[in-house]
C-alpha cells in the first residue's frame, strides 16, 4: 500500500506499507492532503461509568455530586449492563482510530468490584489494547488491613498499575506511604486522580512526587488532574514542577471533566477552569498528556472516545498548537502505560492514523475524513470528527 500527499511533522511525504509494517517514507514535493500520527493513546478513561448519563444525574454541580450519583446508580449494575455501555464506548475507540487506553475501574469497597472482571474479560478481544487501573479511595488503599490483600489481587489479575483518588484527605503522607510501599513489592506502576480541586492546599501531589523520587519510580507514576496548580502561587508551582520533572512524575490533564466541574455554582458564570499548568510542566520537563476521562456520565454528560477530540478541546481551552501536541496523545500516554512508544518510521509497525487537512488546524477544525491503518491493513473509521 502507498500513500501520497501525507504530512508529517510538517513535510509531505509517501508511506510505503509492506504486510505490517512501514517499509518506506519519501519526500513528495507541494502540499499534503493528509495529516499522519501513529494511532492515538487515551491514559485516563472510565469505562465502568460510560453513559450512565441520563439515567444518573447528579443534584447539583462539582466534582462531590458527581461522584455521589455514580455511587447511587451502580447498585443497578450487572455484567450486561457494564459490558453494553463499555463494549459502546470500545467501539467508539476503535472507530476513532484510538490504538490503546487505560480505563480506571472504581473500587470503593474491599470487596473485588463486578467491573474489574468484566473488563478484564472484555480486554481479550477489545478491538483496541485495553489497561485496567483500579480507582480505590487513597484511605481505603492505604489502610493496613485492606490494601495489602487488595494489591496482591491487582497484581495477579490486574495490568500492572494500582491506582488511588488522593483529594485533602485526612493523613495522607501516613497512606500514601503504604500505598508506594504496596506498589513497588508488587511492582506496579501507580496512577493517581490527585489534587481534583481548586484549593491551594490540596497539596497531595508534592507528596507523591517525594515518594517516587523515593522508591525510584521515575516513569511509572502518573498523576490525573492536580487542578489546585492552577490556583498555587506562581513560585511554589514551577518549583513542584521542577520536582516532578526530576523525579520522573507524568502528568495527564483532562480538560473536559475541569472545564465543566471546577467553580461551578448554578446560575454563576466559572471563572477558574482548573487545568493544570501544561505548558509550564512541559517546560519544566515533565511528561504531559491529555485524556478524555469521563464520556457520558455524571461527571461529564457530554465527550467522545476520540483523542483528535481531546486535542482540539485542549488546544482551545489551553491555547495548543495542535501540532506541537501531538506527543500528548501518542508517544507520551504510551510511555506512561508501559507500552511500546509508537512510531512512525522505516521498520515500524504500520499503526496509523490520517486525518484529512492540509495541516493540522485544518484538519481539526473540520469533520474531516480519516483513515485508520491497523497492522498494515485499512480498518473502517467512522465518517467524521464530531463537529
Ligand atoms: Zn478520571
Amino acid at each position: 500500500m502507498r500513500v501520497e500527499r501525507v504530512g508529517l511533522y510538517g513535510a509531505t511525504v509517501a508511506l510505503e506499507i509492506a504486510g505490517a509494517r512501514i517499509a518506506r517514507i519519501a519526500p513528495m514535493p507541494g502540499p499534503a492532503d493528509w495529516q499522519a500520527l501513529p494511532l492515538p493513546v487515551d491514559p485516563h478513561l472510565h469505562l465502568d461509568k460510560t453513559f450512565l448519563w441520563p439515567r444518573a444525574r447528579p443534584a447539583a454541580p462539582g466534582l462531590f455530586p458527581a461522584i455521589e450519583a455514580t455511587l447511587a446508580d451502580r447498585a443497578d449494575w450487572t455484567p450486561e449492563d457494564i459490558r453494553a455501555r463499555a463494549g459502546r464506548a470500545l467501539a467508539e475507540a476503535a472507530g476513532a482510530g484510538m490504538g490503546a487506553l487505560r480505563t480506571h475501574v472504581d473500587w470503593v469497597e474491599p470487596g473485588v468490584p463486578l467491573a474489574w472482571d468484566v473488563l478484564g474479560e472484555m480486554a481479550a478481544d477489545a478491538p483496541v489494547t485495553l489497561q485496567r487501573a483500579p480507582l480505590l479511595p487513597v484511605d481505603l488503599l492505604g489502610d493496613p488491613d485492606h490494601g495489602p490483600p487488595i494489591a496482591a489481587h491487582v497484581a495477579a489479575t490486574g495490568d500492572g498499575v494500582l491506582g488511588a483518588f488522593l483529594y485533602r484527605h485526612a493523613g495522607y503522607p501516613e497512606l500514601l506511604a503504604r500505598v508506594f510501599r504496596l506498589a513497588a513489592d508488587h511492582g506496579l506502576r501507580l496512577d493517581f486522580h490527585v489534587d481534583e480541586g481548586l484549593e491551594p492546599e490540596a497539596q497531595g501531589l508534592n507528596e507523591i512526587i517525594r515518594l517516587t523520587a523515593r522508591h525510584g519510580m521515575e516513569g511509572r507514576v502518573l498523576c490525573g488532574h492536580a487542578c489546585s496548580l492552577s490556583v498555587r502561587p506562581e513560585a511554589e508551582v514551577a518549583r513542584v514542577l521542577d520536582a516532578m520533572a526530576r523525579a520522573g512524575v507524568a502528568l495527564c490533564v483532562l480538560p473536559a471533566t475541569n472545564l465543566w466541574l471546577q467553580d461551578g455554582a448554578p446560575g454563576r458564570t466559572p471563572r477558574l477552569r482548573g487545568l493544570a499548568p501544561l505548558h509550564e510542566a512541559r517546560a519544566a520537563g515533565v511528561s504531559v498528556m491529555l485524556g478524555a476521562d469521563n464520556v457520558a456520565d455524571p461527571f461529564y454528560p457530554f465527550g467522545s472516545y476520540d483523542p483528535l477530540e481531546t486535542l482540539r478541546l485542549a488546544s482551545t481551552a489551553a491555547h495548543l498548537d495542535p501540532a506541537d501536541w501531538l506527543d500528548a496523545i501518542t508517544t507520551a500516554p504510551a510511555r506512561a502505560l508501559g507500552l511500546p512508544a509508537p512510531a512512525i518510521a522505516p521498520g515500524a509497525p504500520a499503526d496509523l492514523l490520517l486525518v484529512e487537512g492540509a495541516d493540522w488546524q485544518d484538519a481539526l477544525r473540520r469533520a474531516a475524513r480519516r483513515r485508520i491503518i491497523r497492522q498494515g491493513a485499512e480498518t473502517q473509521a467512522k465518517e467524521s470528527v464530531p463537529a
